[in-house]
Parts: structure tokens; C-alpha cells; sequence
């Protein structure tokens, strides 16, 4: 450690659940954020500042105005220029502490590129909005031993729990399968900005204990921070049959259970099922002379009202305007190319 580091970190060193040991451990670590929005920037911001060597953000969308509400790491100049959020992310996090290192990922977690998304990771942090990703962060967690911190929020209602393979129950021990209604979203019943920076303050400590080598916390946390209601729960430990860690079964991580195209809230439908590499700089200047274009190294848009198409450099599309996932397939075939 530095005498930079020192000075930088000394608040917490002195702290006796850190230590010096404890911030040598952090900046040995290298956390993975899944999924950059209220509860993932605020990780980010969070773990960048304490200090954790190797931070990856991970995340599939671009800021829009309607996230500045709640999340912390963006700002209007983000939004105007739909930057993706793992790169407006990492622009904003080299400025907060330039000593650590920094990896931001424009892509969508899925089974074909979560072994090299989350290889060589020593935690993750769960900042998804939906329980496809959260259920194949638990197989790939499960399945390579790994700890990853669970947390949700909606409205003013959020959860957070943390899973240590071998020492606690895992997501699948409580919740074999997702929920099979449909639930609410932030895009439908809203979603409070205190709310998510305190569940992701609760992960965040999780993660910076587990890191530093003490034991988890085993609670369950679920609170209201609108009726002021807090409760733990004890969390339980690793449930014999559990079909991820007790009969060691992982249908996520082969993809069994995904979808080849997923509506991701806010009325929009994400293509994913066409992964390969595309030249936005030669799609922008096909798709010119059929409406507004704008394109930076990492995404492109494309408005064809009532419809906004954002590409990304992997292939992979979010077409706004629509939930339905013909209309959007078609307008990917017509306007990108099959
Ligand atoms: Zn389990």
C-alpha cells in the first residue's frame, strides 16, 4: 500500500472490521457490478471510493432522463449523449479514484458470455433489474463458488440478502424458480431514489465484509422506506435440496430457460439473439438517408417515429416504442439487417 493509499483510506482502516489487512484485501479484489442503474452505480461509486482494486461494470443500456432520478453516477450530459451506461459509469468513476482499475462492459449478461464477463472475479454484486440475470448470477456463483450479494427495489419496497456458496442459502434454496406472474416494475409502479441507495448500501457493506474475509451477515433484509418498516430475517444455511447448490443442476448458465428476445420495461424490447460484431460508423451512413442518425464508437440511434432503435457495437438492439416482439424483430431486420 501507498502512503497515497494510506491517506485515501484511512477512515475506514482505522475502522476495526477493515484494517489494514482488511484494505490490502480490498485492493487485491476485483468486484463485478451486474447491471448499472440505481442500485449498480451506486455500487460502483461506492466500492470505487473504498477502494476495491478491479471494478467491472457490466451493463446493456444507455441514460436516459427519466434514471437521473435515482442514479447517482449520471448526469444530464450523459443523457443527452445516450451514452451507454457502463461508459458514462467508468468516465465518472476515473474521476473519483484514478488508482484502481476500471472495466466497463457495454453487453447483456448471458449464458454464452458469462464465463468470460465474470472469470477471475472475487464477488459480484447483483444491480440487475430482472430475475433472468439475477438467476444466472446465482448458477454461475453457485457452480464456481463464488459470493454475489442479492438486492431488488421497487417503489419503496426493496430486499437484500447475501449468498456464500457452501455457508448460506442461495437464491434458488428460497425462490426455486422466478416468480411466475408478472411483477411490479420501476417503469410501472415507480421506484424512490432513497430506496435504492439503501439497498445498495446494504450490498455494498455485504460485499466489503465478505471481501475483507469476515463472514457474511446472514439476514435477510427487507425494508419500506416509505411506512419506515425494516425486518431481518435469519438467513437460512445451504438447503440440501436446492436445486442449484444441493443437486448441483444449473439450467441458466447452459441457457435453457432464456428467451431469444426479452422486453426490458419502459416499452421497449431488447434483440439479442443476433450476436456479432457491426460497424455502426457504416450503418450510420446507410441509415442517414431514412431519418435521424447518431452514432458514437459504442452505440448507434436511429429514430423512426414512433420508434427509437438503439444498436450496439455487439449486435445486440433496444428498440423503443414497442412491447411487442414482432413489430421489433421486424423493424431489426428491416433497418440492421437479419
Ligand atoms: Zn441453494
Amino acid at each position: 500500500m501507498t502512503d497515497k493509499d494510506w491517506e485515501r483510506y484511512s477512515r475506514q482502516i482505522l475502522f476495526q472490521g477493515i484494517g489494514e489487512t482488511g484494505q490490502q484485501r480490498l485492493l487485491d479484489a476485483r468486484a463485478v457490478v451486474v447491471g448499472c442503474g440505481a442500485l449498480g452505480s451506486f455500487q460502483a461509486g461506492a466500492l470505487a471510493r473504498a477502494g476495491v482494486g478491479r471494478l467491472r461494470i457490466i451493463d446493456r443500456d444507455y441514460v436516459e432522463f427519466s434514471n437521473l432520478q435515482r442514479q447517482w453516477l449520471f448526469d444530464e450530459s450523459d443523457a443527452e449523449q445516450g451514452l451507454p451506461k457502463s461508459i458514462a459509469a467508468a468516465n465518472k468513476l476515473r474521476a473519483i479514484n484514478s488508482s484502481i482499475r476500471i472495466e466497463p462492459v457495454v453487453a447483456d449478461l448471458t449464458p454464452g458470455n458469462v464465463g468470460d464477463l465474470l472469470a477471475e472475479s472475487s464477488l459480484i454484486l447483483d444491480g440487475a433489474d430482472n430475475f433472468e440475470t439475477r438467476y444466472l448470477i446465482n448458477d454461475y456463483a453457485v457452480s464456481n463458488d463464488l459470493p454475489w450479494i442479492y438486492g431488488a427495489a421497487v417503489a419503496s419496497y426493496g430486499i437484500s440478502m447475501p449468498v456464500v456458496p457452501g455457508k448460506t442459502a442461495c437464491l434458488r434454496c428460497l425462490y426455486p424458480d422466478p416468480p411466475s406472474a408478472a411483477q411490479p416494475t420501476c417503469e410501472t409502479a415507480g421506484v424512490l431514489g432513497s430506496l435504492t441507495a439503501l439497498i445498495a448500501s446494504l450490498q455494498v457493506s455485504e460485499a466489503i465484509r465478505i471481501l475483507c474475509g469476515a463472514e457474511p451477515s446472514r439476514k435477510i433484509t427487507t425494508l419500506d422506506v416509505w411506512t419506515g418498516e425494516i425486518r431481518q430475517i435469519s438467513q437460512p444455511g445451504p438447503q440440501a435440496l436446492c436445486p442449484a447448490c444441493g443437486l448441483r443442476e444449473f439450467p441458466y448458465l447452459k441457457g435453457e430457460k432464456r428467451a431469444p428476445v426479452s422486453l426490458c420495461g419502459r416499452n421497449a424490447v431488447q434483440i439479442h439473439e443476433r450476436a456479432r460484431p457491426l460497424d455502426l460508423q457504416e450503418l450510420a451512413i446507410r441509415l442517414t438517408p431514412l431519418g435521424p442518425v447518431r452514432a458514437n464508437e459504442f452505440a448507434l440511434r436511429f429514430e423512426t417515429p414512433p420508434y427509437l432503435l438503439t444498436v450496439f457495437a455487439d449486435g445486440r438492439a433496444i428498440v423503443k416504442g414497442t412491447t411487442d416482439i414482432g413489430v421489433a424483430r421486424s423493424l431489426y431486420s428491416r433497418y440492421i439487417g437479419a
